[in-house]
């Protein structure tokens, strides 16, 4: 590789909104055949929004919501803003627990006038031995099937109902997926999220496949797995969860609209959240390549 066709294409890719942090990552993004998206704030916008409130007898919306609300108030997690800014529109007053903690990858646990409130995955709930009817499964289901992520909340270790929160996929994403594959790349979607909202997103926009549930220290874990098969991977995410995978990969790619976390993990940074700019970027540097040889 000349160093002048080096600069050229980095100097090209930057008028592009793509910025490779050094010359060798248009090399090395030239040989990638695999490439693993992160979902939320990378396919979709990564603002959810509260859609359903779910309770048993024993409750009301307004306590219900509240009382939600007041567990995620401390919880950076978009989900947690999803819940806490739909609570305050709906007009609910939100106090501070007495105590918080977030259990990474599956949700969050909270005292509040001394009873403990759980939000979060059923295996969170599983984890708690929370008894959970077939009904209630099924509601929770139907509701992933549309694409929804939906939060179990139990009080004082019983279930008390449900909350779902949709977000949106980028109006380029579906574009941009096409384009990876006709570039003859394989396209994998991570997500912490559950199977089947994540398998609802991912069929929206032709992701053929998913993998899903995986742990906030796990994607590290897929894309080694991935190099471990003879794959050249190229993982594309925001989130600090994001970075030992992005790391990890042979090129990482950030959304310029993610976290710093993640634009320091990177070895290329996409200014503009669109992943149009992925598929650029491969096109970009095989083209560079090719001049070379
Ligand atoms: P992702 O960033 O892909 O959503 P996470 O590992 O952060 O993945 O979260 C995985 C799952 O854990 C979420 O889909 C949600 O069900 C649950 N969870 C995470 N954070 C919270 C929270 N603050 N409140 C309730 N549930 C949460
Ligand atoms: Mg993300």
């Amino acid at each position: 590789a000349t160093p002048t066709s080096i600069m050229a294409g980095s100097g090209r890719a930057a008028e592009m909104g793509i910025l490779f942090k050094g010359g060798e990552y248009l090399e090395s993004t030239q040989s990638i055949d695999t490439v693993v998206l992160d979902k939320t704030g990378t396919i979709t916008n990564g603002k959810p929004i509260l859609t359903d409130v779910i309770f048993t007898d024993e409750w009301d919306e307004d306590s219900f919501l509240s009382l939600v609300g007041t567990t995620e108030r401390n919880s950076e997690h978009p989900l947690a803003e999803a819940i806490v800014a739909g609570s305050i529109e709906k007009g609910y007053k939100l106090g501070r627990p007495e105590e918080f903690e977030t259990i990474p990858g599956y949700g969050v646990r909270a005292l509040i006038h001394g009873k403990e409130i759980l939000v979060g995955t059923r295996r969170l709930m599983n984890q708690h031995h929370i008894a959970f009817q077939e009904a209630d499964e099924r509601t929770m289901s139907n509701l992933e099937s549309l694409g929804k992520t939906v939060m179990i909340v139990a009080v004082e270790s019983k279930y008390a109902g449900l909350i779902a929160v949709a977000d949106t996929v980028k109006s380029t994403s579906l574009e941009a997926i096409r384009r990876l594959k006709e570039l003859h790349l394989e396209v994998i979607m991570v997500t912490g999220d559950n199977q089947r909202t994540a398998q609802a997103i991912a069929d929206q926009i032709g992701i053929d496949r998913v993998m899903a549930e995986v742990l906030p220290a796990g994607k590290a874990d897929v894309v080694k797995e991935l190099q471990e098969s003879g794959r050249k991977v190229a993982m594309v995410g925001d989130g600090m969860n994001d970075a030992p995978a992005l790391v990890t990969a042979e090129v990482g790619m950030a959304i310029g609209t993610g976290t710093d976390v993640a634009m320091e993990a990177a070895d290329i940074t996409l200014i503009r959240g669109d992943l149009g700019s992925v598929a650029d970027a491969m096109m970009l540097s095989r083209k560079t390549m090719v001049n070379i040889k």
